[in-house]
């Protein structure tokens, strides 16, 4: 990502550099499909362009169009092979994080990964709940995914190194790539150069996922290039504003899921079983029975108000 830029300069301040210079190429997509979508090409736009344009002829060019997700939670890029510079000191154990872009949104996170960075045995993670990373939205299911996790880099509440990310993204797509690293560190005691950085499209607030890369330092014991997919299987994910909606697909099977319900034949209500309704139920209003929602809802009841079944 940086290796056309770094020749000669420092290297620290490049990295920074790359994370931004990623965004940008990322507002040149949307201003461009700004400008072909209505047709017309306002002053504003204009400038946009012209300073985007002239940010971008130092930019690197991304390497890697943006995967489809298919089932799987993370897919290898550039066949796996990680693209560091060869210039990046990796004599020493370093972290950076990047500034958050203008949106607040987190841009890169490298380092050169070793027990150094580690949080210490007897350490605890600590609350990052105070953190709201962009696109956060407390009740729609998400976590804080640190970008360099937890356990590589000590990192708490770092805002720069929180996303947010569903919990699939988490576990399914990144900690196993985490895992790996943590594991020859601490067998190796060797260095693992490591970088993880959110990809938003446009001017997503919620990253569409995360790109990792590391490459061990002393041996060829840790190699990875991976995208792991910031997606949630029977959900749709609005990557602008954080909502994430059960999809049609997930919700028709949810609908024609047979279950038990208990019936109140006098209100022709029907009730989770462990609703408080059903107790107070008379008995002979009440029958307990194994059926789908939409057969019920096909057989004139409806759903509880209290247990929403
Ligand atoms: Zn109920």
């Amino acid at each position: 990502m940086v290796k056309k830029l770094l020749i000669g300069i420092p290297i620290l301040l490049l990295l920074i550099a790359g994370g931004f210079l990623w965004h940008n190429s990322a507002e040149d997509i949307d201003v461009a499909s700004k400008i072909a979508s209505d047709g017309t090409t306002t002053e504003e736009v204009t400038t946009e362009t012209q300073a985007t344009e002239t940010q971008t002829a130092a930019a690197p060019t991304e390497a890697f169009a943006l995967p489809e997700y298919d089932g799987e939670p993370s897919v290898e890029i550039n066949n796996n092979v990680p693209e560091f510079d060869a210039d990046i000191e990796t004599n020493q154990s370093f972290e950076t994080y990047g500034e958050l872009d203008k949106h607040g949104r987190c841009t890169d996170a490298i380092a050169n990964l070793s027990v150094d960075t580690q949080p210490g045995a007897s350490e605890a993670r600590g609350d990052i709940s105070a953190v709201h990373p962009s696109g956060w939205k407390s009740d729609q299911g998400w976590e804080r995914c640190h970008l360099i996790g937890w356990q590589l880099s000590g990192e708490n509440d770092n805002p720069r190194n929180l996303v947010t990310g569903t919990h699939y993204m988490n576990v399914e797509g990144m900690l196993p790539y985490e895992n790996e690293v943590d594991w020859y560190i601490s067998e190796t005691g060797n260095h693992v150069l490591y970088e993880v950085t959110p990809i938003f499209e446009g001017k997503n607030m919620v990253c569409a996922g995360v790109h990792m890369q590391a490459e061990s330092v002393e041996d060829d014991g840790v190699s990875f290039n991976v995208f792991c997919f910031n997606v949630k299987p029977g959900y749709e994910i609005n990557y602008k504003t954080g909502e994430v909606t059960v999809s049609d697909e997930e919700l028709a099977a949810q609908q024609s899921f047979e279950r038990g319900y208990v019936l109140n034949q006098n209100t022709m209500k029907f009730h989770y079983p462990s609703c408080a309704s059903v107790e107070k139920m008379a008995e002979h209003n009440k029958e307990f029975v194994t059926m789908s929602r939409e057969e019920l809802i096909s057989k004139g009841y409806e759903p509880c108000g209290n247990c929403e079944p």
